[in-house]
């Protein structure tokens, strides 16, 4: 789950990084208001869960509160990267003599969580890493002991010569680790982190992401979960109780079990397909799922074709039979369906699909080549 920047802010702030005061606001008034009491110029950001804000013109700065009412009615309702703007932060601006980049994520291959720290900050840390890889520093931290004052020390030297600031960015980066140990964050990151003309280090930008198992124990994190903010599809699959992520190809692929829908993937692509979505229905029985897959698979403009991969255990393939029938009753279905099932009550699930017109497929390789074929005569 991706926190906003406002959201973010206030993690670190509780930590005791420093960061600029400010609110969010929803309309142009309350921008104004804000303005306002905070005094002289400041900074209206869009709060919206994309990267790159600034070069897309969330990002402004305003000298009087008239000035800062005007530009939140320009950010307010905004697209950046598909997304719409219903929030903006006012904060005073500071005067930036350096920016620099803080980040730390989780990193799969040394199972630790990674620094990178970078003097190049503000901008994009991917095209740093692409074209001037030397300007990046990375540190994996040993969880069993946190990061360990001198490892801080040779981050923040990293960054900074003057001393005053290398102690400044050691401390913020030891409260940015223990924000995301305690938050179960997989990404943390402050850009830019920037140094003012009179030397004080600053957090500018947060983001932070929240692994989404994290949620459960932690419903003070769980409730920060912004829906509008949220791809829809991704939203309504959460509440059907379904693992939904969506992904670029075009077959559709509704599955049972995490393991079986990451070997579906895999065989998709394997038959010279791309895959439009991971979908798990998990392992109850229960025709509504299907319906709701359905439903959601074939929103998606770019789906030509939908495999169903159901390995039956725990989950009867006679119900998924029957939510598929109950989907096809309620919804047209435009493009074509192919099902593989087998296992529990598959004679009854195969009867139910013949009574429907459908077909259904034992063979795994059988079904994912035909549903590849399929897309590839649509195309
Ligand atoms: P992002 O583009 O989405 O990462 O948004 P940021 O919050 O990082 O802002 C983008 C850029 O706007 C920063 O790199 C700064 O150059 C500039 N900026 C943000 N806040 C301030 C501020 O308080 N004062 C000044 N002068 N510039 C700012
Ligand atoms: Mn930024």
């Amino acid at each position: 789950m991706n926190l906003h920047e406002y959201q973010a802010r206030a993690l670190l702030k509780a930590a005791g990084v420093p960061v600029p005061d400010g609110d969010v606001a929803s309309t142009p008034g309350e921008a104004e208001a804000l303005s306002r009491r905070i005094g002289g110029t400041v900074v209206v950001k869009a709060q919206v869960h994309a990267g790159g804000r600034g070069k897309a013109g969330g990002v402004k700065l305003a000298k009087t509160p008239a000035e800062t009412a005007d530009i939140a009615s320009h950010i307010l309702g905004m697209q950046i990267k598909g997304l719409t703007v219903h929030k903006v932060l006012v904060v005073p601006a500071a005067d930036i003599a350096t920016e620099a980049y803080v980040g730390l994520i989780l990193d799969r291959d040394s199972q630790r969580p990674v620094f990178m720290v970078s003097p190049a900050g503000g901008i994009d840390i991917e095209e740093v890493a692409a074209k001037t890889p030397d300007k990046i520093l990375r540190l994996p931290v040993d969880p069993r002991f946190g990061l360990l004052p001198h490892q801080a020390m040779a981050l923040a030297f990293f960054l900074y010569t003057d001393i005053k600031q290398v102690r400044a960015a050691a401390d913020i980066m030891q409260r940015l680790y223990k924000v995301f140990v305690e938050n179960g964050a997989s990404l943390a990151e402050i850009n830019p982190l920037v140094t003012t003309p009179a030397g004080q280090v600053l957090a500018l930008d947060a983001k932070i992401s929240i692994d989404d198992n994290e949620l459960d124990r932690r419903p003070d994190l769980a409730e920060l979960r912004d829906e509008t903010a949220e791809d829809p599809a991704e939203v309504a699959a959460r509440r059907a109780g379904l693992t939904f992520i969506k992904l670029d190809g075009n077959v559709g692929c509704v599955v049972n079990g995490a393991g079986l829908a990451m070997a579906t993937m895999d065989l998709v692509k394997y038959y010279g397909g791309e895959p439009a979505n991971f979908l798990d229905i998990g392992g109850s029985s229960n025709p509504d799922k299907v319906v709701n897959a359905l439903k959601i698979i074939t929103a998606d403009p770019s789906v030509r074709a939908i495999l169903f991969n159901i390995f039956g255990g725990i989950t009867r393939t006679d119900d998924v039979a029957n939510g598929i029938k109950t989907a096809l009753a309620q919804f047209p279905v435009k493009v074509p369906i192919v099902v593989r099932l087998t296992g529990t009550n598959e004679k009854e699930a195969v009867k139910i699909l013949q009574g429907i017109g459908m077909t259904a497929l034992s063979d795994m390789d059988e079904a994912v080549s035909k549903v590849v074929a399929l897309v590839g005569e649509a195309a």
